[in-house]
């Protein structure tokens, strides 16, 4: 079938950490000689789109940041349009503060003191390599006092890094809200719908001609749903036991992002 687009992971499919993954290059080769528009989809909350461009030109992936949709972007829309206007009380890194203020909103930062933060609207929670036991302190008092909705930036509960996995957004956001014993409103990111909805608007692509390709299957293959063509790489945190046990099912599993050519020149084995 002829793609009209394409949604790309970006850690676990086509780099892993700052290096790129073996097969990324022959991938997006493919995607380009097809001339299909592809857009990188990432769940880190940390960098605008700008520095995202940087980090893959670093590995030597030469995307505008145009190209680009991270899940601060995604959060940004959200509370733009549920939380318009309002204070964002944040546990969260300075590139996510940056990435708000930016937008147009008034930012209390978590503190460590103990005591609740005043003024906020909205909690916003999403990874911070900060994180400890008097940030989780002060999170809970102010959101309790404040009777704050939690909003969380994505739900990786942990991110593959070049030495080995480590905690993200999701596992701070379960902290929060386990000690609030309060569900987040929402979580965005991959695979909320806003995320899907600003994707497929960029690339000007209908779901059903529409490819994802990444290496969760709670986030990338989730994300593209029934309608989208969905393609797991192996290169990143699936593994067989994590494919067997997961209710999400990709249309196709593969090794690397090179095998993306046999899915668009339907050579691919389902
Ligand atoms: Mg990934």
């Amino acid at each position: 079938m002829q793609f009209q687009g394409a949604i790309l992971d970006v850690d676990g499919t086509v780099v892993r950490g700052e290096e790129r993954l073996p097969g990324a290059a022959e991938g997006l080769a493919a995607l380009a000689s097809r001339s299909i528009p592809r857009l990188f989809v990432s769940n880190n909350p940390t960098r605008p789109a700008t520095a995202y461009a940087e980090k893959l030109r670093r590995a030597g992936v030469d995307a505008a940041p145009s190209e680009i949709l991270t899940a601060g972007a995604s959060t940004v829309a959200y509370l733009g349009r549920h939380h318009t206007g309002e204070t964002v009380y944040l546990v969260g890194e300075r590139g996510l503060r940056e990435q708000l203020e930016s937008a147009g909103f008034d930012v209390v930062v978590a503190g460590r003191h103990g005591n609740p933060e005043r003024g906020a609207d909205v909690a916003v929670v999403s990874i911070d390599r900060e994180f400890d036991y008097d940030t989780l302190t002060t999170a809970v008092r102010t959101i309790r006092t404040e009777e704050l909705p939690v909003v969380g930036t994505d739900p990786d509960a942990v991110i593959p890094a070049a030495a080995g996995d480590v905690p993200g957004s999701g596992s701070m956001i379960a902290a929060v809200a386990d000690a609030v014993e309060r569900e987040p409103e929402a979580v965005l990111g991959k695979p909320h719908e806003i995320t899907r909805e600003l994707a497929l608007d960029r690339l000007d692509c209908d779901p059903a001609d529409c490819l994802v390709v990444g290496d969760r299957l709670d986030t990338d293959i989730a994300l593209g749903g029934e309608q989208m063509t969905t393609v797991l790489v192996r290169s990143g945190v699936a593994d067989e036991s994590r494919i067997e046990r997961s209710s999400v099912a990709p249309d196709y599993v593969v090794d690397s992002l090179a095998d993306v050519r046999a899915v668009l020149d339907g050579d691919a084995g389902e």
